[in-house]
Parts: C-alpha cells; structure tokens; sequence
C-alpha cells in the first residue's frame, strides 16, 4: 500500500525494541498529562540521546501562547540546552503523533538521526489540528498554496549573505 500524502512516515510501521516503546510510552504519557492539565494539544515528544532523555516537550501553544511550542520543537530546544549544542546527531526524537512539516524541518535542523512516532496524523485531523492539511499544502506547487510568498529582491536583503561568507568567526550549522 502506498503511503497517504499525509504520512510522513513513508507507510512504515515498525516493531520497536523494548526501550524504545518505553520512550514512546514516555512521549504518550507527556500527551495524555497536557491533556488531563488542560495546558494544551494532545501531544507529548522526548529527545533520547545514548539510551536516556536528554529532552521533554509537551504542546504549549494556547498556554504560552505561542504558535510554535508544538512538543517535538519544545522537546528539541530542551535537548540543546542539555547538551549545550544545536547539533542533535545521534539523537532520535519519539512523538506519540506523527511530526507535522514544521516539525520535521526542525528535527532536520536539529540533524536528528531517526524519528519514532505512535499516532497517524489522520488522528490529529479528527482532533481538528491542522496536520493533515499542511502535509498537503506543502506538496503543492508554490503558486497553489494558500500561503503565498512573493520576492521582493532589494539589494539590502543580500548584505548580510555577502558579509556571512567572508566571515572568519562563523559557526556554520
Ligand atoms: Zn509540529
């Protein structure tokens, strides 16, 4: 069966190893806790780095408020502040629902190695997020999405690139 446009995880579905259902359990438990606090979505994440939690996100969006506190970024920039680097390799981030796009770019920046999710986003659909329809917005020919992003090329815009690349004391991420 081929995977929906919605499911980022390609379709597949692994068995999992012990400690990782226990990490997805603990992701799951940080999801069912917001929820019974009433502090936000339904979402849980944890950062595992050498087999222990390095960081922990719950949704804090209407709480904070703030648009972006999904729990995978939450539990992302606990994991950097634990380690003290932004560069999360060999880290694997376990969600109890599959990651939306804003998520995924983050792991990606984050050079998260692996991604290990519980619920599909079908799930969160039906709980009124917005997952499914960004998955297939993003797939959308830039011109149909609703979204538009329209170019104003200044030169001023480009400065800061010029400067970037003859720096000496860039740190490169
Ligand atoms: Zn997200």
């Amino acid at each position: 069966m081929n995977p929906s446009p919605s499911d980022p995880s390609g379709g597949g579905r692994a068995q999992g190893s012990a400690s990782e259902i226990r990490f997805l359990e603990e992701a799951a438990r940080l999801a069912t806790e917001n929820v019974l606090q009433s502090e936000g979505g339904p979402f849980g994440a944890v950062v595992v780095r050498e087999n222990a939690i390095v960081g922990r996100g719950v949704n804090r969006v209407t709480a904070r408020p703030d648009p972006t506190a999904h729990a995978e970024i939450e539990a992302i920039r606990e994991a950097a502040q634990t380690i003290g680097r932004f560069d999360l390799g060999g880290c694997v981030l376990y969600v109890n629902c599959d990651p939306c796009p804003m998520c995924l770019a983050a792991a990606y920046w984050a050079r998260i190695e692996r991604i290990v999710c519980g619920a599909p986003s079908s799930l969160a659909a039906e709980a009124g997020f917005l997952d499914v329809a960004l998955w297939k917005e993003v797939q959308l020919p830039p011109e149909e999405r609703r979204l538009l992003v329209e170019r104003i090329d200044l030169p001023a815009c480009r400065q800061a690139f010029a400067l970037w690349n003859q720096s000496k004391n860039k740190i490169h991420y």
